[in-house]
């Protein structure tokens, strides 16, 4: 049996959504000795085959990592599952290729771990406690947060489950039901923003001998500037091969002809890759997809609810770091219960208080990352930056991390590491003035 902390009080908590952020939050509590429930609308994906339309798999970095490691299941997921990628490859429109090392200085590395494989994993790891209870097949369908009660549905027998707890964490996602129900609270600040872009997922198989098609070690991208296409490697030697494309451009594809001219024009290593039958096959089978960034305040209501994840911060997926802030809201959540000693209206209020301006800094930034991963990868202006930034960093590691190491491979909080590249960004803007006057300097004196 789990270790628990024995000390403190114990609450009864309902986690509403059982995907990768409300299952690991059920382990944070229930390692603290609060009675969990779980309530997802969902069957358990342990037993179901995996769906299209959701992300097959993600980039796992530093603070997911941070957080499997408080529940005990890092070591397993990076050993046994997850497949480092050390830096981008880039495809170019001939088919060569060049990789930028994500740290160069350190070699740190993303690693690509299976959605249903980590989720599957948390939810197992809750069975090692008794003080969690998962409700699968429930739809949450009403919500009264100020009384912490809510009512919901079973997906199978319409029959309506009536529930109350001394608090509430949804974590039901980007179209969260307990946000709706937050958002007839004055005071509360809410937008969505979909972006014109959607996405498709196609599959590059493993090849005859069940090796992978292409160096497995990294993160494939094929920027187009005002599309994408990327690449995560799975466990099996497959690729998810994902399409990022305004939804204009997605239109213009309607049939087999202009599907394999598109791809012929943009992508034309791809196609022996995936193969020109499974192309068509699975490109025509699914409908691309809308991606939405979602940004709100505040996370809670008085000491009775909270959310978390992407039902708090949504974000567009650009910086592979959507499930990576959503683990690490439980992480800060854990800090606040010990830091608080259980006293919700402190926890929550702290939480609201303090997040949100991490995760608004990460939907900007993950705004921005589409635009150099589709577009400005490929300048040589990136180059060069990337090039100065990586040769400060080696020389003075403590004092110059740049960005995407910043966001990446530590815990500072976002909105540290965008004031960090601000100020990066000023030194090396007066260093180049300082470094022109001297030069013109010089040659007058020459003259
Ligand atoms: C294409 C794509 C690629 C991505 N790549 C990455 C990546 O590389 N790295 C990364 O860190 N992030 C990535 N993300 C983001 C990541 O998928 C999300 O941030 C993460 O899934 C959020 O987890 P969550 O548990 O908050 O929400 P979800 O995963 O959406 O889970 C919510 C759960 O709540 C349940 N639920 C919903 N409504 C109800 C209800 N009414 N009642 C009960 N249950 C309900 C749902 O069934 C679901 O199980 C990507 C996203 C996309 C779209």
């Amino acid at each position: 049996m789990a270790q628990q902390n024995g000390d403190s009080k114990k609450l009864d908590i309902v986690v509403v959504g059982g995907g990768l952020v409300g299952s690991l939050e059920a382990l944070y509590l229930a390692k603290r000795g609060h009675r969990v429930r779980i309530y997802e609308y969902r069957e358990d994906i342990r037993t179901t085959p995996q769906v299209r339309g959701r992300s097959i798999n993600l980039a796992l970095s530093v603070r997911g990592r941070r957080a499997l490691k408080d529940v005990g299941l890092e070591d397993h997921v990076i050993n046994h599952h997850g497949i480092p990628m050390q830096g981008r490859r880039i495809h170019r429109l001939d088919g060569t290729t060049y990789v930028i090392p994500y740290d160069a200085r350190t070699n740190q590395c993303i690693y690509s771990v299976g959605r249903n494989y980590l989720n599957s994993q948390l939810l197992k790891e809750s069975e090692n406690y008794h003080n969690v209870q998962k409700h699968f097949n429930h739809k949450l369908i009403e919500a009264n947060l100020n009384k912490g009660s809510l009512t919901f549905q079973k997906t199978d027998t319409k029959e309506t489950i009536p529930v109350t707890a001394d608090l509430i964490i949804g974590a039901d996602g980007a179209f969260s039901a307990v946000r709706r129900a937050m958002m007839k609270q004055p005071l509360f600040d809410y937008s969505q923003q979909y972006i014109e872009h959607g996405y498709l997922e196609l599959c590059i198989p493993a090849d005859e001998h069940g090796g992978f098609q292409m160096p497995a070690n990294y993160l494939h991208i094929w920027p187009r500037g005002e599309f994408m296409m990327i690449a995560l490697p799975n466990q099996d030697c497959s690729w998810t091969v994902t399409l990022f494309m305004p939804f204009t451009n997605f239109k213009m594809i309607y049939s087999e002809e202009n599907l394999l001219e598109f791809f012929e024009k943009y992508f034309p290593d791809a196609i022996p890759l995936i193969g020109k039958d499974k192309l068509v096959q699975d490109f025509f089978a699914g409908k691309p997809l809308p991606l939405v960034a979602v940004k709100c305040r505040p996370y809670h209501v008085s000491d009775k609810a909270l959310i978390i994840g992407d039902a708090a911060h949504a974000v567009v997926p650009f910086y592979g770091q959507g499930m990576n802030a959503g683990f690490e809201d439980c992480t800060i959540l854990d800090q606040l219960f010990q830091k608080h000693q259980e006293n919700l209206r402190a926890i929550l209020e702290e939480f609201s208080l303090t997040r949100w301006e991490d995760t608004f800094a990460i939907s900007d930034l993950a705004m921005y990352n589409y635009i150099e991963m589709r577009d400005l990868v490929t300048r040589p202006s990136y180059r060069l930056r990337k090039a100065v930034d990586d040769m400060i960093f080696w020389l003075f590691p403590s004092l110059w991390v740049p960005l995407y190491n910043s966001v990446t491979f530590t815990t500072m909080p976002y909105s540290r590491c965008v004031e960090n590249r601000q100020w990066q960004n000023k030194v090396l803007l007066y260093s180049f003035i300082f470094v022109g006057i001297l030069t013109a300097f010089g040659a007058f004196l020459r003259q």
